[in-house]
């Protein structure tokens, strides 16, 4: 935000994954001049599909209720601060419909239960995993001081002599399937196109091959994480890049 003010930029906050989290004491997605919350299925709070704008900037707001009421000003007209309501600029229709919205409610009310009960299932990972980060086998994430997180994910970063597909492969065999991510934006067909980089980005592009995220959700029991764990540990020895 510092470097925007600077060079007079707005900056769009990509919170998607960040509903509950705080850094600094502050709710993500109200840091920039607007913030975005995804409450696809795969988040911590959902809607199926759906999302929320969070206009923390004050002089957005009103073009933010234009480009949701397909573009005309017609939240101002309900207001009663226009006489009648006309098309403004380019806008669309994105608002939920009320079943959408109802399951969202619903979610929103269990919110602080479902990011304590995802809590317990990464502070039991996180447990569980110390031994192998002692054994230099793969790193557990690190959660700064003034970071509040939201157990959103838990990932591992496996060290080099660990070959990734080799321990999928291997999971893969008692039932457990972990998921890798990102591909980083810049290796991307339209990052390629539409973006630039500086310098060759050799830490990100490691990072995403060692990256494995384990299995979360609110209902998995600690028995099963302890299973998981156990398979990982079972696994490692013949995943070694050299055998
Ligand atoms: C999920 C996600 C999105 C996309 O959210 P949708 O609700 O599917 O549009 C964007 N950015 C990040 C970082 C995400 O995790």
């Amino acid at each position: 935000m510092t470097i925007a003010d600077q060079h007079h930029l707005k900056v769009v906050e990509d919170a998607a994954q960040g509903v509950m989290s705080t850094y600094k004491g502050r709710s993500l997605g109200s840091i920039g001049d607007l913030g975005a919350y995804s409450f696809h299925e795969t988040k911590n709070v959902i809607s199926g599909e759906g999302g929320a704008l969070l206009v923390n900037n004050e002089d957005m707001t009103q073009r933010a209720e234009i480009v949701r009421e397909k573009g005309t000003d017609r939240s101002r007209f309900f207001r009663g601060e226009v006489d009648k309501y006309t098309w403004q600029e380019p806008g669309s229709s994105f608002l939920p419909g009320e079943l959408t919205a109802a399951f969202l409610w619903a979610q929103l009310e269990e919110a602080e239960t479902i990011t304590a009960r995802r809590m317990v299932c990464w502070d039991l990972y996180h447990e569980l995993l110390a031994p192998l980060e002692k054994m230099g086998v793969l790193r557990r994430p690190l959660i700064p001081e003034h970071c509040q997180h939201n157990a959103h994910m838990y990932y591992i970063l496996l060290s080099p002599e660990v070959n990734r597909q080799k321990l999928l492969d291997n999971l893969k065999q008692h039932q457990i399937f972990p998921v890798f991510h990102y591909v980083p934006l810049h290796s991307s067909p339209a990052g390629q196109h539409y973006g630039r980089t500086h310098g060759t980005l050799k830490v990100t592009v490691g990072h995403a091959e060692r990256l494995l995220r384990l299995p979360l959700w609110i209902g998995l029991n600690a028995n099963q994480q302890e299973s998981i764990v156990d398979a990982i540990v079972r696994a490692i020895p013949a995943s070694r890049s050299s055998s």
